[in-house]
């Protein structure tokens, strides 16, 4: 069984298709980015992967768990990377106490900043590149603050990052450092990634397997092999022309 399996997964809000019949197969150690358009169901899948929601029809297992009966336990496994956080910006706030406040959440009451929670938030903030714990949230830039939101994931040591359009918001060069930051993540620490974008050109290089999805799945594997235009077509079926740049370019409509 693959650490993360799908099997005839369908999600509908009211009468709304998100989902329909979404099956795949993923063994650690993977680096997994799933492509398709907006409204395509990207982020219901993830929040299906994390128990937020429960499918429908189907079911979803990662790392041996049932997860709409075991969420909690997943939940453990997984760093969540979700596209829009609430972090207040008028409350001054450190980079240390942002990624601390992550830390404490998994703790019972008390919860009290430990040396070795802060040993543990010193060591994120450093596997992310950010090496001034005081800087102050509110004034970094997107790509500083997507750090730290990776960070503060990475802080209860999972083995798995979930993350919701990492690449949305940022310039062309800062998502690149973003997507080999993930990439590293990957290679040396053995993390496994699934990200959702709705392009993939600033991670393509780094050859992740893909999964072409809208509503349900069009094609997965080797970039290569699914991002063809026949694919494409089928999957965007708007799309009577496949501008140029449309993979390795920036983003579209
Ligand atoms: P993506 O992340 O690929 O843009 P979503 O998973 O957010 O797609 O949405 C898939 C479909 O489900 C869209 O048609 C969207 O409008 C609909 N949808 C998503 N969330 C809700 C919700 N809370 N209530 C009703 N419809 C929703
Ligand atoms: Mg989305």
């Amino acid at each position: 069984m693959g650490e993360v399996e799908l099997r005839n997964v369908s999600y509908s809000f009211g009468d709304r298709v998100a989902l329909e019949d979404v099956s795949f197969e993923l063994d650690s150690p993977f680096f997994c980015a799933v492509m398709g358009p907006n409204g395509a169901g990207k982020s219901t899948l993830l929040k299906l992967m994390l128990g937020l929601l429960k499918p429908q029809k189907g079911m979803i297992s990662i790392m041996g768990y049932d997860v709409p009966r075991e969420a909690n336990r997943v939940r453990r496994l997984i760093g969540y990377i979700p596209q829009v956080i609430n972090i207040d910006h008028r409350i001054p706030m450190s980079i240390e106490e942002v990624v601390a406040m992550a830390a404490l959440s998994r703790n019972l009451p008390p919860r009290i900043v430990t040396g070795e929670v802060r040993r543990r938030v010193r060591e994120a903030l450093e596997l992310v590149g950010l090496d001034d714990p005081s800087a102050q949230f509110s004034e970094l830039s997107g790509g500083q603050r997507q750090r730290v939101l990776i960070a503060r994931a990475l802080v209860g040591e999972p083995r798995m990052l979930l993350l919701d359009e990492p690449y949305s918001m940022l310039d062309f060069d800062m998502k690149c450092e973003i997507a080999d930051l993930l990439y590293r993540l990957h290679r040396d620490r053995g993390i496994d990634i699934f990200l959702v974008a709705h392009e993939l050109s600033p991670c393509i290089h780094l050859e992740p397997t893909v999964i072409l999805l809208n509503k349900r799945v069009y094609a997965i594997g080797r970039a290569g092999e699914v991002l063809t235009l026949e694919n494409l077509r089928r999957a965007y079926p708007g799309l009577t022309e496949i501008p140029a740049g449309f993979i390795l370019g920036e983003d579209h409509g």
